[in-house]
C-alpha cells in the first residue's frame, strides 16, 4: 500500500470545479409540469393582465361622473339596461341614466368607468337608486393592473414556484427554457456490500451510501439514471464506469490507497485523474477525474467521509450543472461553543454538532465510519485549512442539516 504524497486544498479542488463544471444546457417544457426547475433565461410577458378593464366587485357598471352630487335626500335614478358576466361582457354602451349588474371579473361594459358594490345598491325593479357618488375607476381592475405587457416577469436562474406557473400561463406562456437536470449514475464499490433493503448478514454490510447519495442528488436537482453495486475487481469496476452515461458519475469505495482501490486506477486509464486525496477530514481519500468531460467524483467508502466528499464537491457541482447555486443548501446559525474544537492546521474539519440551549456542542471530528454521529447530529461545523481548532465560546457557523 502507497499513502497519498501530497494532499490537495479543498479550495484549490473548488476553483477547479468552478472553472471545469458548468450549466448544461437547456430544454423546453410544458410550464404545467415545470415547478421546481431552473429558468434558462429571464422571461417578459408578451401581454397585459388583465387584457381589459373588469370589475373588483359585483355591483351596477356606471357613469361615475353623473353620480357626483347623489345623496340620500336627492338619488340618483338609473336604469338597469342589462348585464356582464365573466367571460361574457354586455354587448351594448352604457349611456346617460343608464346601468349594467356587473360581476366580479367581468368586463367593464363600454361607456362605465366605475362600479357601485351591490350593497351600497338599493334595486326597485330595473331601477337602481344611488344615493352617494362613485367617483370614475371605483372597484374597476385597470387593464395591465397585475401585469403590464414587457414587464419582466421572472430572471434566469429562477427556480420556479407554483406560483410562477400560474403568472406565466395567465399571460399565454405554454412552455419554457429551463436547464435541463443532470443525469447521474451511482457505483458503489464493495464484495461486502448487500443492496439496501436487505437484512446484514454475518461480515457483509448493507449498502448506505447509495440511499444517501440517490437523497442527495435528488435534494440537488438531479435524477439518478443507475445505482449500482460493483465488485471489487478491475475488469467488473472498468466495465461499470464505462457503462455510465450520466452527466455526472459518483463512485463510493475504493477510492483511497488500498490493495482494493481500483477506482483512481480506472479513472485515470478512461480519462483523467484530475484530484486523488484531498487535505480535509473526514474525506481525504477523496478525489475528482472527468471523463469524456463529465465529472467523476470519488467518494470514501466510510459512510461520514462518503456524505462529506458529496456534500463539498459533488453536490455543488450538480447543483451547477443544473443551474443552481453552488451554496451550501443548509440554513445556517452562528451561536456560542460549549467545548472546543481540536484541528490541525493545514486541513479542513468537518466536526458533526448538536445544538443545545443556545451553544454548539462538539460530537465528533474523527469516526468517519460512525454514520449515526451524523443522525444525532443537528448540522456541522467547518473548520478553516489554517485553523486550529475553535476554544470554548468562540462563535462559530453551524450548517443545519434538518
Ligand atoms: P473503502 O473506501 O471501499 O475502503 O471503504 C471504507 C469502509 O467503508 C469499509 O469499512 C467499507 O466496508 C465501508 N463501506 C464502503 N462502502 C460502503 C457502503 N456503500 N455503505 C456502507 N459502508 C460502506
Ligand atoms: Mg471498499
Amino acid at each position: 500500500m502507497r499513502g497519498f504524497r501530497e494532499r490537495a486544498e479543498v479550495a484549490d479542488v473548488e476553483a477547479m470545479l468552478l472553472r471545469r463544471v458548468a450549466a448544461l444546457a437547456g430544454e423546453t417544457v410544458e410550464t404545467i409540469g415545470a415547478s421546481g426547475r431552473i429558468l434558462c433565461e429571464r422571461i417578459s410577458s408578451p401581454v397585459a393582465v388583465p387584457a381589459f378593464d373588469r370589475s373588483a366587485m359585483d355591483g351596477y357598471a356606471l357613469r361615475g361622473e353623473e353620480t357626483f352630487g347623489a345623496e340620500a335626500y336627492s338619488p340618483l335614478r338609473l336604469r338597469v339596461i342589462g348585464e356582464s358576466l365573466p367571460g361574457r361582457a354586455f354587448a351594448g354602451t352604457v349611456g346617460a341614466g343608464e346601468t349594467v349588474r356587473i360581476m366580479t371579473g367581468a368586463p367593464m361594459p363600454s361607456g362605465a368607468d366605475a362600479v357601485l358594490m351591490a350593497e351600497d345598491a338599493t334595486v326597485d325593479g330595473d331601477h337602481l337608486d344611488i344615493a352617494a357618488p362613485v367617483p370614475p375607476k371605483k372597484n374597476v381592475s385597470a387593464c395591465g393592473e397585475d401585469v403590464r405587457a414587457g414587464d419582466v416577469l421572472l430572471e434566469a436562474g429562477r427556480r420556479l414556484r407554483p406560483q410562477d406557473l400560474g403568472v406565466l400561463l395567465s399571460t399565454g406562456i405554454a412552455q419554457v427554457l429551463v436547464h435541463r437536470r443532470p443525469r447521474v449514475d451511482i457505483l458503489v464499490t464493495g464484495n461486502e456490500l448487500l443492496p439496501a433493503g436487505a437484512a446484514p448478514q454475518g461480515h457483509r454490510i448493507v449498502d448506505a451510501n447509495s440511499p444517501i447519495l440517490q437523497a442527495l442528488v435528488d435534494r440537488d436537482g438531479g435524477e439518478v439514471v443507475r445505482r449500482d453495486i460493483v465488485a471489487d475487481d478491475l475488469d467488473t469496476l472498468r466495465a461499470a464506469i464505462r457503462g455510465c452515461a450520466g452527466d455526472a458519475i459518483l463512485v463510493s469505495g475504493g477510492s483511497s490507497v488500498g490493495k482494493e482501490d481500483f477506482v483512481p486506477q480506472v479513472v485515470g486509464e478512461l480519462g483523467e485523474l484530475a484530484v486523488h486525496g484531498i487535505a480535509m477530514r473526514p474525506s481525504s481519500p477523496a478525489g475528482v477525474g472527468f471523463i469524456g468531460g463529465r465529472p467523476l467524483f470519488l467518494l470514501p467508502g466510510n459512510p461520514v467521509s462518503c456524505l462529506c466528499a458529496y456534500d463539498f464537491f459533488a453536490g455543488p457541482s450538480i447543483r451547477a450543472l443544473g443551474g443552481r447555486a453552488r451554496d451550501w443548501p443548509y440554513r445556517s446559525i452562528v451561536l456560542p461553543l460549549s467545548r472546543k474544537i481540536a484541528s490541525e492546521s493545514g486541513r479542513v474539519d468537518y466536526a458533526r454538532v448538536r445544538v443545545v440551549d443556545g451553544r454548539v456542542e462538539p460530537l465528533m471530528i474523527s469516526g468517519a465510519s460512525i454514520l449515526s454521529s451524523t443522525t444525532r447530529a443537528d448540522g456541522f461545523v467547518i473548520v478553516p485549512r489554517d485553523s486550529e481548532g475553535f476554544s470554548a465560546d468562540d462563535q462559530v457557523t453551524v450548517h443545519l442539516y434538518g
